[in-house]
């Protein structure tokens, strides 16, 4: 087995101690390898802390299981589930459930690191967890959907929880599925649990704001970095990619802003209007359509011509890995705001950084939609619901504030956003385990 990079080299008796089990290792492919390289890209700024690195290579705990379900026809469908814990230094897991036929443990482990990044970086009480299944959702019936839904939360049900570990929406989940979940958890336990899961509906301890959060967020970190660099957003072209949740509300809140969403891409085609996109007329036609594909307003584009696009703000907003050294060399924007998990590659990152194109990361910029998660779980703990004006003012608060913080630390040991996000938060989880200790 080979000694992973940034690991004490000193041989252990105990053998195992100081090599990275061969899952966990870094294949430079996967987005656990890419992670991996982005914890040894900080590792040299952690000072005293660097000695607990080790802690942010393992993910606390990993489950994989079996999801069993009748599908309509009578048939029996095998699928294979994740919940992977982490880190719980700060607090209880927290992370999202994603559905889609892509899913590998390497996906659900390094999303499950990235919240532990995100939550450390805006310093809501959570460590980090993430969840998936291997399944194309759209290939499901309605009462298959649930059955699966229901399965998978009572086979991980031995390890989540309202202070365990609270599962979220992400890619192709929704309020219903969390529902579902909900209810799952709460028939099992024998009382109802509305804090086992965020991204509810309001009707069932969800919160007003939730279903915008992540866009908002999105949003307000775009609006600090064009403050700061003297990007004028009035007129200023934007390019999304992934007009979903997160795509479609950034591309609202930026058109109602003043800018043009000139391009979007999803999976169903590229579009492109050098005078800017009717959004809400787009969004419409999303809800009818379940995609931008066909869309009257626009003309068709190649997809490879997406990136190309003259635009000064680039949005990636659907699946990670988008953004690679193939494509990065295109790019004309000056701002890149990762409202998806993992979107860049390091080899891009690095192409972007010397043509000086500004990249807001991920585990800040999309950090809205878990800050209003945890509004929720604070919400349903004591019962008592907030209005919608007051939840937006704090979300943005605090994003202006640990955007501020990450902003000064980039500039203090001159690295990226990225890195000083990594350092901000690598610090915070490693104080809280150092001070923890390890037990027993
Ligand atoms: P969603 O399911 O609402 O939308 C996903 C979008 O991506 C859709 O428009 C879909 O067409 C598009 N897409 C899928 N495959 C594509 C492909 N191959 N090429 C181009 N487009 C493609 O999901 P979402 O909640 O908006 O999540 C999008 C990203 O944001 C994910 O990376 C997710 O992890 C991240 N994220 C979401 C939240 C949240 O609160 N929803 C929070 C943080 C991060």
């Amino acid at each position: 087995m080979s000694q992973s990079s940034g690991a004490p080299a000193t041989p252990s008796k105990l053998g195992a101690v100081h090599t990275l089990p061969s899952y966990l290792q870094a294949d430079n492919l996967g987005p656990w390898g890419i992670y991996l390289q982005q914890v040894d890209r900080v590792t040299p700024y952690l000072g005293h802390l660097a000695r607990w690195v080790e802690t942010l290579k393992r993910p606390k705990r990993a489950l994989i299981v079996d999801v069993p379900i009748e599908l309509d026809n009578g048939t029996i469908a095998h699928f294979e589930g994740y919940r992977v814990q982490h880190n719980t230094s700060r607090g209880p897991g927290k992370g999202g459930v994603r559905f889609h036929q892509d899913v590998t443990l390497s996906e659900v482990m390094a999303l499950s690191a990235w919240m532990s990044i995100k939550n450390a970086a805006v310093n809501v009480p959570y460590g980090g967890a993430k969840g998936g299944i291997r399944v194309d959702p759209k290939k499901l019936s309605m009462g298959e959907l649930e059955r699966l839904t229901r399965r998978y939360t009572s086979e991980i049900g031995i390890i989540i929880g309202p202070t365990k570990d609270i599962p979220a929406p992400d890619v192709n989940t929704n309020g219903q599925i969390m529902a579902w979940m909900m209810d799952t958890y709460s028939m099992n336990t024998g009382s109802t649990a509305t804090g086992v899961v965020t991204g509810k509906p309001v009707d069932l301890g969800g919160s007003l704001g939730r279903v915008e959060a992540t866009g908002r967020g999105v949003f307000t970190v775009g609006v600090e970095a064009a403050k700061l660099t003297g990007l004028q957003l009035e007129g200023a072209r934007l390019a999304v990619q992934g007009f979903g949740n997160v795509g479609g509300i950034a591309a609202k809140l930026f058109a109602e802003a003043g800018a043009k969403v000139v391009a979007v891409q999803d999976h169903t085609g590229t579009i492109f209007n050098g005078k800017g996109l009717d959004v809400p007329a787009l969004l419409a036609h999303v809800k009818i359509r379940g995609g931008v594909g066909g869309f009257a307003g626009a003309e068709a584009m190649k997809p490879e011509e997406f990136w190309g696009v003259d635009c000064e703000i680039l949005i990636p907003a659907a699946l990670e890995g988008q953004i690679t050294e193939h494509n990065a060399g295109q790019i004309k924007a000056k701002l890149v705001i990762e409202g998806a998990n993992g979107p860049t590659t390091p080899e891009a990152d690095d192409i972007l950084h010397d043509k000086g194109v500004l990249v807001l990361p991920d585990v800040i910029a999309n950090a809205g939609g878990v800050t209003v998660s945890y509004f929720e779980w604070v919400q349903d703990f004591s019962s008592f619901f907030w209005s919608e004006d007051e939840i937006n003012a704090r979300l943005v608060r605090i994003m202006q504030d640990a955007f501020a913080g990450v902003w000064q630390v980039a500039q203090e040991h001159k690295v990226s956003l990225r890195t000083a996000t990594f350092i901000v938060a690598c610090q915070r989880i490693l104080h809280a385990r150092e001070m923890r200790g390890l037990y027993p």
